[in-house]
């Protein structure tokens, strides 16, 4: 991926955070929640002894209870969200862009990847109106932290301290911009690494192999089965497609699982029907692969939304992950976790998520409303190239 280690220990490209958390933690004055990417629960349980392939969901939320967290939520929360705003976003580009309003940017481009944004921000500074203006699921998360639920809570935004347990270094920097602060607050306070997160249980002595499968807490922590694959190639887009297609044409999606758009191929072309349209879904992993895509579409090749991801296989083999060393095999295991959490949930489409329809009635108002595009969506920079 693009952080992928140089040293073969790590301790060259770590920033280690995990003490900022110990910290947080012993703060009386502070309420400390956490949230955790799709793609930590995959392989977590890598560093602490546990087999390949195994989910540790319930684990994870133990551990983090015990390590003195006041709420266990989670990103993928955030990932359904993302996809109310992202697929409405698509939704209203792709209308107008059919009844030939020009300035309707298509392909629509995925925006929660932030070695991805960098990357366009430096390389394609011709195409900054076409990402989606969706702010990645972490930085969704920590806006409705300090604004809806610090408010659940009664307390002001900087007693709350959002820590977040990414698979992903390129995670801190995100969290780091400074369009993703209030006053001086960020919305995310600190980021750790899924490896910083083994560290950290094995420092405090949890026996990790042994806890009980515990839940993520209400209202942050509930997601359906389309928020776990964000954290494996394809499954934004299949994700966005699953409420897309009911939004657009009013009707149940029967099938749910879009089958031409998972695997390990570096780039995945699969045309998708909705309703009375063809649409044409382009999928890269991994940078290279991402120029070669947004190359032919430079080139005019005729693209409906686009899913990059910076890492190879997605964020399952990110640089905060347990090392991998690009092991195919190990990879597919990880996916094989998260698909597997997608089909065993009794909801598997972003919009039926209880707590986010709860969200939108009692705060937001609808997708794209004012306060969605004031609290969840943002905009990009033209960067010197490297
Ligand atoms: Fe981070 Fe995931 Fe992007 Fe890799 S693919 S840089 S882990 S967000």
């Amino acid at each position: 991926g693009q952080c992928v280690a140089v040293c073969p220990v790590g301790a060259l490209v770590e920033n280690d955070n995990s003490w900022d958390v110990v910290d947080a933690l012993a703060d009386p004055d502070k309420v400390v929640i956490v949230q955790t990417a799709p793609a930590v629960r995959a392989a977590l349980g890598e560093d602490l002894g546990i087999a390949p392939g195994t989910s540790v969901t319930g684990k994870m939320a133990a551990a983090l209870r015990r390590l003195g967290f006041d709420h266990i939520f989670d990103t993928d929360f955030a990932a359904d969200l993302t996809i109310m705003e992202e697929g409405s976003e698509f939704l209203d580009r792709l209308t107008r862009y059919l009844n030939g309003d020009q300035t309707a940017k298509l392909p629509i481009l995925t925006s929660c990847c932030p070695g991805w944004v960098k990357f366009f921000e430096h390389n394609f500074q011709d195409m900054l109106d076409v990402p989606s203006t969706a702010k990645s699921p972490q930085q969704m998360f920590g806006a409705i932290a300090k604004t809806y639920y610090a408010d659940m809570l009664g307390i002001p935004r900087d007693k709350l301290v959002v820590v977040s347990v990414m698979p992903c270094l390129a995670k801190k920097y995100e969290r780091a911009r400074p369009e993703f602060s209030v006053d001086g607050n960020p919305d995310v306070d600190i980021v750790i690494s899924t490896r910083e997160l083994a560290r950290l249980i094995k420092r405090m002595n949890i026996d990790f192999a042994s806890l009980p499968d515990e839940d993520f807490d209400a209202p942050l922590g509930e997601s359906t089965g389309a928020a776990p694959i964000f954290g494996v190639t394809g499954g934004v887009i299949e994700a966005a497609l699953r409420t897309a297609y009911e939004l657009a044409t009013g009707e149940t999606l029967q099938k749910v699982d879009f089958e031409d758009v998972r695997g390990m191929d570096g780039v995945k072309v699969a045309t998708v029907q909705v309703g009375p349209h063809e649409l044409r879904i382009g999928i890269a992993h991994g940078l290279g692969n991402a120029r070669k895509l947004l190359n032919r579409v430079r080139e005019g090749e005729t693209f409906h939304a686009i899913e990059v991801m910076a890492c190879p296989g997605g964020c399952i083999g990110g640089g905060g992950q347990p090392y991998h060393h690009g092991d195919i095999e190990l990879l597919k295991l990880r996916t094989k976790v998260l698909y597997a959490e997608d089909a065993g949930k009794p909801l598997r489409k972003s919009h039926q998520n209880p707590y986010i329809i709860e969200l939108y009635e009692k705060f937001l108002g609808k997708p794209l409303s004012e306060k969605s595009h004031h609290l969840l969506h943002t905009h990009y920079f033209k960067r010197q190239r490297l």
